[in-house]
């Protein structure tokens, strides 16, 4: 099914995961799907690694989806590094295997790889690439903070507002603020963007490893979060509740601020979406 479908019929939940490296992690994939299969996500989603040893994986991981699962999948694809033909080779085979929905990125390869700029400048090349390819919904990601590498605020809005013309819809980067996001889809609006922008959720439930990943992101990592999870010092467990009541807070917010969904990245793992999901009193299979 197509996201864009599903978006027009009402609120959407879906669950971001990554392809495993080691059998390790194939396990841990498998064991993350399984759980969350009974809460009847709307999509989930699959990302692909710019430049990584698990690009393949990402199709076999979305193919597996789709064939063995009840799940919509999306595959996630960047354009950094690769040719045009080889981009449409990739597509090509999504389209052959009926995947219908994928989101279009640059992607930011290591420098170390040494894989060159590849043929497509920005993402929104690659939104026309794969509509060129095939009958696709296709997405895009949006930065409510701002994009790292963009020049200033304003030329980081107005691109933004460019990509959401072009796509089906958006879904945010992680942030930690109801405000980063209702202040986007302003200015957005002011563009007259009309794209549904579904909002990245980040459960926190291990600081070091989170706050790491915002300061790469440029997600801002407000102090006031900072410092309720900092009361619990050492205490992982009560860490780790403060971080999904605290996330469960953002999720709430943003329905009630008029988001068309929430997207969360599972990092493979279950237990902090199905516990968000039970406390936003969301029943299995009601996602959609
Ligand atoms: C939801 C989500 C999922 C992601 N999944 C993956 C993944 O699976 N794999 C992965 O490697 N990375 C992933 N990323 C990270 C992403 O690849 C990086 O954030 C990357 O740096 C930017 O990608 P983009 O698609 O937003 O790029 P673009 O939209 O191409 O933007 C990149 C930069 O170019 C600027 N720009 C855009 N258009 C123009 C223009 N016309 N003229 C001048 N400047 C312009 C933008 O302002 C920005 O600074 C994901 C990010 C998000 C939010």
């Amino acid at each position: 099914m197509k996201i864009s479908d599903i978006l027009s019929r009402g609120r959407s939940f879906s669950f971001e995961f990554f392809p495993p490296k080691t059998p390790a992690a194939e396990v841990q994939l498998e064991q993350a799907l399984l759980e969350l299969e009974p809460l009847g996500p709307s999509f989930v989603s699959v990302t692909y690694g710019a430049g990584g040893s698990t690009r393949e994986r990402t199709h076999e991981v979305v193919v597996g989806i789709l064939t063995r699962t009840s799940m919509t999948p999306m595959a996630h694809l960047t354009c950094a590094g690769h040719t045009r033909a080889e981009l449409r080779g990739i597509v090509g085979r999504y389209r052959d295997a009926g995947v219908e929905n994928i989101l279009a990125l640059h992607g930011d390869p290591p420098a170390e790889l040494g894989l060159g700029p590849g043929e497509l400048a920005y993402a929104t090349d690659l939104v026309e690439l794969v509509r060129d390819t095939g009958d696709f919904s296709v997405g895009v990601a949006v930065h409510p903070e701002g994009h790292p590498a963009s020049p200033d605020r304003a030329t980081d809005r107005r691109n933004q507002a460019h990509k959401l013309h072009l796509a089906d819809f958006g879904v945010s980067q992680f942030f930690f603020r109801v405000s980063d996001y209702t202040a986007f889809m302003d200015d957005m609006a002011a563009y007259d963007v009309t794209a549904p922008v579904l909002p990245g959720i980040m459960p926190v439930t291990n600081v070091a490893s989170v706050a790491r990943m915002a300061a790469m992101s440029g997600a801002a990592f407000p102090p006031e979060l900072e410092a309720r999870l900092a009361r619990h010092g050492d205490d992982a467990e009560a860490v780790r509740r403060e971080g999904i009541d605290a996330a469960t807070e953002l999720c709430q917010g943003l329905l009630d601020a008029g988001a068309p969904g929430l997207h969360f990245y599972t990092l493979n793992r279950s237990h902090a979406t199905r516990d968000i999901y039970a406390n936003l009193g969301l029943a299995a299979g009601g996602a959609g």
